[in-house]
């Protein structure tokens, strides 16, 4: 059987690197007509250029979520060129890690404010049309470690915890009216977020994996790809752990 996202308009934050641009690239190569977004113009471009040679439909634009007239702007420039956004997929995401007695409140901030105020605002815009057209996937990328914790992490779990109790209030709002908000959690993927460990910190981290690696970027769009389509269509307000067996929920 053969996953088809024809028609659908699906927005992915954060799709220049990492866990974003595969999830981006599946869901393109699946039919859906995507908006993948960077922080600058020139990551913008190279997402377009990326779904080109790829034969995917959609394109790059540059947004960055935490500033809300930027996220205002951009989606009605996605919707103006491709129609309404029917699945968001909240995946833009930053670490800025710390113990929490050293720990700034910029530290804080920039990532309450990237990680966990830009699912708010942009599940705000796009839920509009969603509600109209009583139909829209919202999916929302959190973490192992918003379930588990991790020293040095107390800003980024908290943001990720918060990402949960969010959709889960949201999928009960909007169930009424067919719209399903789900989570994706990711253990320890191998991408640029987790290549910054050190190789102890790495094989620490593999040995708590019973399946003995860390994850792929595919594991995780896989995922998303499943929430993303019809398949999983009496789902909401739940989140799928992908993590190798590292928390068994
Ligand atoms: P990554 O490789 O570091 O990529 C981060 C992406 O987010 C990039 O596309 C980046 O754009 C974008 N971004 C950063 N700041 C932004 C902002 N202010 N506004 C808009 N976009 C912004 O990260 P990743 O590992 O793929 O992680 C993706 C998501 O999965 C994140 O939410 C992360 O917390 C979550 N996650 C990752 C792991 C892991 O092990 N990797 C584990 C659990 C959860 P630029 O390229 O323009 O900077």
């Amino acid at each position: 059987m053969n996953i088809s996202l024809k028609g659908e308009v699906i927005l992915v934050t954060g799709a220049s690197r990492g866990i974003g641009a595969e999830i981006a690239r599946t869901l393109g190569l699946c039919g859906a007509t995507v908006a993948g977004t960077a922080t600058s113009d020139d990551g913008a471009a190279q997402i377009t250029e990326t779904f080109k040679s790829n034969n995917i439909v959609g394109q790059g634009y540059r947004l960055n979520v935490s500033e809300a007239d930027e996220c205002n702007e951009t989606l009605a420039n996605i919707e103006k060129t491709m129609g309404p956004i029917t699945v968001l997929i909240n995946n833009a995401g930053i670490t800025r890690d710390n113990l929490l007695m050293r720990m700034k409140e910029d530290e804080w901030d920039d990532i309450m404010n990237v990680n966990l105020k830009s699912v708010y605002r942009l599940s705000k815009l796009v839920c509009r049309n969603m509600m109209k057209a009583r139909s829209g996937k919202i999916i929302n990328l959190t973490s192992v470690v918003g379930f588990l914790g991790n020293a040095g992490q107390s800003n980024y779990a908290a943001a990720k915890a918060g990402i949960v109790g969010f959709s889960k209030s949201l999928a009960r709002e909007l169930g009424g009216r067919n719209i399903n908000v789900n989570c994706v959690a990711p253990g320890f993927i191998d991408t640029e977020m987790t290549q910054g460990l050190a190789e102890e910190q790495k094989k620490a981290l593999i040995n708590q994996v019973p399946l003995g690696r860390l994850g792929e970027v595919s594991d995780i769009a896989n995922t998303v790809l499943f929430l993303s389509s019809d398949l999983s269509r009496y789902i909401t307000g739940s989140t799928i752990h992908v993590n190798g067996g590292m928390l068994m929920e």
